[in-house]
């Protein structure tokens, strides 16, 4: 199986692609447009915190030893900085897909101040994906929450037991046969062993809880971590045609990142509505970032979500403007400069 190294970039000329997956992706492209306006967006994922008290699924940057030493408990970013991202966001169109953070990153009090402000920022309710919530906490969030996601990670039962050792399929399980009132959506990852035939292990659970959005991510390997090597392009695609083929109306967003944004046309050839973990705003106005508008243009997608061109904001009078205390709008004036001067900046790091 060709596989890619995440040190390296893709180039469109290099993604190979078999007779049967273009077959495939036609199949998946006429689905998609059969059920679908072409309107299209960049998803933006919201962290609270760089720390999990789990810590060990094997994929993640949190399970290792630098990560922990690096960022111990406690390490959260603060409000100005959030809220600043959800201001992109909406001023940018992009979607908020949604606001995370790993376990035990702070007391539910604030949890629930974030997610108040987050979506007072960006004018509507949100997507929270933060772990299993209890139906109290669930309450608390309604008025500000729309959707909770799930991050299953994979569906296959030992797999699962083998990359996420502290964070068993059941309590999400529960927690998603009784959410009433809650859009539905989980986050998969491709590339944890589970092969295209164990995909019935995931379709179950979609049909199951009859799950309104997916996002899928391609493996990013870590160093330190137990993996060497993310799917390929094929690999990848092929899950995202097989999810649309067989899921017409499920909201599919794809993810990938800057080593990978190449692959971004094919993505929409599956039948992506979305994508996600695109570096945004350290790539933001830069080539990479109109390469990958351009993509998705090329596709015939109507691509709502600015990478490109901020000349026009007037930041000062967006966030005076804001219904939000003023010690938050104050952090956010502190912050936005070291934004502002990242964008354009190009770096090759894919947060
Ligand atoms: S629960 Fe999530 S954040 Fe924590 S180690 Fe596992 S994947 Fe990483």
């Amino acid at each position: 199986m060709q596989t890619y190294d995440p040190n390296t970039f893709i180039s469109v000329d290099s993604i190979e692609l078999s007779d049967d997956t273009q077959k495939l992706l036609e199949r998946s492209r006429e689905v998609y447009l059969d059920n679908f306006s072409g309107r299209t967006w960049y998803g933006r994922c919201i962290f609270l915190s760089w720390y999990c008290s789990l810590g060990d699924c094997t994929f993640c940057f949190r399970s290792t030893q630098k990560h922990k030493i690096q960022h111990p408990a406690g390490s959260k970013r603060s409000m100005g900085s959030v809220l600043l991202e959800a201001l992109f966001c909406k001023v940018f169109h992009w979607r908020i897909e949604f606001l995370t953070g790993g376990y035990g990153m702070m007391p539910f009090p604030e949890l629930l101040e974030f997610a108040k402000n987050v979506s007072t920022v960006y004018g509507e309710k949100i997507w929270l994906n933060i772990g299993v919530i209890s139906p109290n906490h669930l309450e608390e969030l309604r008025p500000y929450v729309k959707g909770i996601c799930a991050s299953m990670e994979t569906l296959h039962p030992q797999i699962h037991k083998e990359v996420c050792p502290s964070k068993p399929i059941e309590p999400y399980d529960k927690m998603f046969s009784t959410l009433t009132g809650f859009k539905k959506s989980i986050a998969v990852i491709v590339g944890l062993g589970d092969t295209v035939e164990d995909m019935h292990y995931l379709f179950d659970f979609i049909r199951k809880h009859d799950l309104d959005r997916i996002t899928l991510y391609a493996l990013k390997p870590i160093k330190g971590g137990a993996f060497t090597q993310g799917p390929s392009v094929e690999e990848y695609v092929r899950w995202i045609a097989l999810l649309r083929i067989n899921f017409p109306r499920l909201e599919i967003i794809a993810g990938t990142n800057l080593r990978r944004s190449e692959e971004v046309g094919y993505l929409m050839r599956a039948g992506a509505n979305a994508i996600t973990k695109f570096p945004a705003t350290k790539q933001f106005g830069t080539s990479r970032a109109a390469m990958v508008t351009d993509l998705i243009q090329d596709e015939g997608r109507d691509f709502v979500s600015n990478l490109i061109d901020c000349s026009s904001v007037d930041w000062q009078n967006e966030i005076d403007s804001l219904e939000i205390e003023e010690q938050y709008k104050e952090q956010m004036r502190k912050s936005l400069p070291l934004y502002l001067n990242g964008f354009n900046s190009g770096s090759e790091s894919d947060s």
